[in-house]
Parts: C-alpha cells; structure tokens; sequence
C-alpha cells in the first residue's frame, strides 16, 4: 500500500534590496494581493505573511521591507531589523536579485543574509523578461552562483509569472513535517484595516510624482459594513505642510484621484459599493521616532 507523504509548513524569507520585486513575487505566488506594490522603493514597510495552500503543504512567505544600507533613520532601522528577524526565523531564504542588475545594495544584503545565518539560501534571479538575448541568463545564472554557496539559483519573472511552478516545487523539501500553521483558506496574516490602510498608500504612492518617502503613513480609523456597503475612514499622515499639500494636490485633485482608485479596487473585493472619506493631517518628525513609528505599528516582527 502507498503510504501517504506527511504534511509540511514552513517559513520562507524572502529578501533583497528594495524595488528587486519582493512582494510582486509573494503576490504571484500566493494568487492574491497580500502586499502592495509601486515602482517606487521603500513600499513594502511592514513584516508581512503571504500564505500558500497546497495539498501536501502549507508555505509561509514572509515579505520584508528591503535591506538599506543606510540605516542613520529610524525608519530604516526597524526595517532592518524586520529582515534580519525574517531570516532568522526561516527554514528557508529566497535571495531575490535583478537579471540586469547587480549593485552595492546587492552586495550589502547578501552580506547581511550570510550573517545572520543557519538557514539554506535559494538565489532567485528575478525579471528575467526584462533579458535579451535569453543566452545572457546563462553568465548571469553563473556569476550569481559564483558569490555565495546557494542552495539552488532559479531565474524566474514574477511578473509574468515564468518559471515558478519550478521555484515552488523545490521548497516543500526545505520545510518541517507539520500540521499547517494558519488556516488553510487564509491567504495573509493581516487584517482587512491594515490591508486597507496598505492599498490606500499604495495609491497614494502612484498618484504622487514626488518621491514622499518617509512622509507619509495611513491609519484606517473606520472599516464598516453597512447597508448601503462598505465604509471605510482613514487618516493620511505626513511629515510636514508643505507635503500636505502635495498629497491633496491642486484642488484636491490628487487625493480625488487615489480615492478613486482605492475605491475601485475595495469595490472590485468585497463586491459591494464603497463609502471612502480620507482626511490629511500633519504629524511632527514621526518618521525619526522609533517609538511613534512602534505605536503606529512598524512593529520588528
Ligand atoms: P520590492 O520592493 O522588492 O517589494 O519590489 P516590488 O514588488 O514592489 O516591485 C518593484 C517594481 O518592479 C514594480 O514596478 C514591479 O511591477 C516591478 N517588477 C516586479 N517583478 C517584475 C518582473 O518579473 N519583471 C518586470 N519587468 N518587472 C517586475
Ligand atoms: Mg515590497
């Protein structure tokens, strides 16, 4: 008689300098939009979990804010911390990279990740769609293997979702035997205020022009349903007036246009019209207060 395999769960890191496509990689992975994700660095700010169900397995992919190397601001200490503490807590690292791209901040993170230690690491060389000719992944393939003992380097685009399924395939294999952790119809181990909250900066982040890196964050104050459908209230934070400005744009034209936005895509979720009221408000050097930025929930993981 065929003896069944035994379930595994587990925790896979997945780690790189920002913009190398961290969360869009969770996001394909997962098949569900667990962290957002701008063209912009310094978007992913939080430790988030993307969870992937299979039959066999339950796979935990742990986003993390990407490695800075500056880390003289507060924010960027804690977000620090939230990838060493991922990596540590991982049976397995994804070192994710740009096919076309290899830089000090590259250098900087796979430093960092051979530091901390224990766990295998998998080199996943990402945006491979962006190669031409195709015969340049083979000297980038072997240019990646030559800077650390990696466990596996697998190409893949996130994007366009190539090469996964073989990504996938090899992790089970790096997991414990184990009852899954989370339920098995949970995709994210957040809430739908924070994935709120999330979705709004991430419009906010598109609509802007200029970079506000660390001058804004957003509090979802209200998240009801109601008879006539959802109604959400959020609070948008930055550093100072003159960002307030920008983000409520000429007229309130910019903060019209990520409204609408985020309301479209609410709408399109939870099939049901969306009430939206944002407010902007300034608060005082938050981004440098490690315990501001503790209490509004920048949390270590
Ligand atoms: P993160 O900072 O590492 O989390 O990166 P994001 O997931 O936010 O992605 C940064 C940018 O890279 C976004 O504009 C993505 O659309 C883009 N991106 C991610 N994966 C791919 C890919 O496979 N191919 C291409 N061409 N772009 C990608
Ligand atoms: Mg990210």
């Amino acid at each position: 008689m065929e003896e069944e395999r035994p379930h595994r769960s587990g925790f896979v890191a997945v780690v790189g300098r920002p913009n190398v496509g961290k969360s869009t990689l969770i996001n394909s992975l997962v098949g569900s939009k667990v962290s957002i994700v701008t063209p912009k660095p310094q978007t992913t700010r939080h430790r988030i979990l993307g969870i992937r169900n299979e039959a066999r397995s339950q796979i935990v992919f742990i986003d993390t804010p990407g490695l800075h190397t500056d880390a003289r601001k507060a924010m960027n200490r804690l977000m620090n911390r939230a990838a060493d503490s991922a990596i540590r807590d991982a049976d397995v690292v994804l070192f994710l990279v740009e096919a076309n791209r290899w830089t000090t901040e590259d250098t900087h993170a796979l430093k960092r990740i051979a530091a901390a230690g224990a766990s295998p690491v998998i080199a996943v060389i990402n945006k491979i769609d962006k190669v031409h000719p195709k015969e340049e992944l083979l000297r980038v393939i072997e240019e990646m293997a030559a800077r650390f003992t990696f466990a596996e380097v697998v190409p893949v685009s996130a994007l366009r979702k190539e090469n996964l399924d073989r990504l996938v395939s090899l992790l089970p294999d790096y997991l414990q035997e184990s009852p899954p952790f989370f339920p098995e119809t949970a995709v994210s181990d957040r809430n739908e205020r924070f994935r709120a909250a999330e979705l709004i900066r991430e419009k906010l982040t598109l609509a802007l022009r200029q970079e506000v890196p660390y001058g804004l964050t957003v509090q979802v104050e209200r998240f009801e349903t109601e008879a006539q459908g959802l109604a959400v209230a959020a609070l948008i934070l930055v550093e100072r007036e003159s960002q307030k400005g920008i983000v409520v744009g000429k007229g309130g034209a910019l903060l019209k246009k990520a409204g609408r936005a985020v309301r479209l895509e609410l709408k399109e979720q939870y099939g049901m019209p969306v009430h939206l009221d944002l407010w902007v408000k300034v608060r005082d050097n938050w981004a440098d207060s490690e315990e501001q930025l503790l209490r509004l929930g920048y949390d270590q993981g």
